[in-house]
């Protein structure tokens, strides 16, 4: 017991010889400035983070969206999430557990469903397709069509959409087949 009631006395001393340390760190005009620029950059990082969020939920309000319904591999909620494929509002966002830890463009997504996750508006594509895809194909649309209109240019996302698909299904009889076959073989 006693040599504990030393070892805590020793720490006690050197905790004390510690904050005088720090004291006197503190005071220095490095360590001044240091904390200066942090708040600084603190500062700055939230007026970027609101202008960048004022900029995306303008371009949001201002899109006659396209929506697909966003059918990735890793969707476990087993439900219909949807995607505009011209401004990239991405709804997946909505169901993360932690917003807080969201890259900046998807808290911006995030806070901007926030106030409007059930519009509907635009045009809706109710068939799946990955989202990165849905978008690339409108792309490739635009650039051959400059001057195509939102309705003509979703009846050939439909067309390509439905496409892939079937070709998707017909990948997948295939191997269902394959597999069978070779089942057969045993
Ligand atoms: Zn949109």
């Amino acid at each position: 017991m006693k040599d504990v009631k030393k070892e805590l006395e020793n720490v006690e001393e050197e905790k004390k010889l510690v904050d005088e340390q720090l004291e006197l760190l503190f005071k220095s005009e490095d360590v001044k400035k240091y904390f200066e620029l942090t708040a600084k950059q603190h500062k700055l990082r939230n007026t970027e983070n609101e202008l960048f969020k004022k900029i995306k939920f303008e371009e949001y309000d201002n899109c006659n969206h396209i929506w697909i319904n966003i059918s990735e591999d890793n969707n476990v909620l087993n439900k219909k999430i949807y995607g505009c494929i011209k401004c990239g509002l991405d709804k997946r966002v909505w169901y993360t557990s932690s917003p807080t830890r969201l890259e900046i463009e998807k808290r911006a997504m995030y806070e901007y469903l926030r106030s409007c996750y059930y519009n509907k508006d635009g045009i809706q594509i109710d068939m799946p397709c990955e989202f990165e895809l849905g978008k690339a194909i409108y792309k490739r649309i635009i650039e051959t069509h400059p001057d195509i209109d939102d309705k003509t240019a979703s009846i050939y996302l439909r067309a390509a959409i439905h496409n892939i698909n079937e070709k998707n299904i017909s990948k997948k009889r295939n191997n269902k087949i394959l597999k069978r076959l070779s089942l057969n073989q045993k």
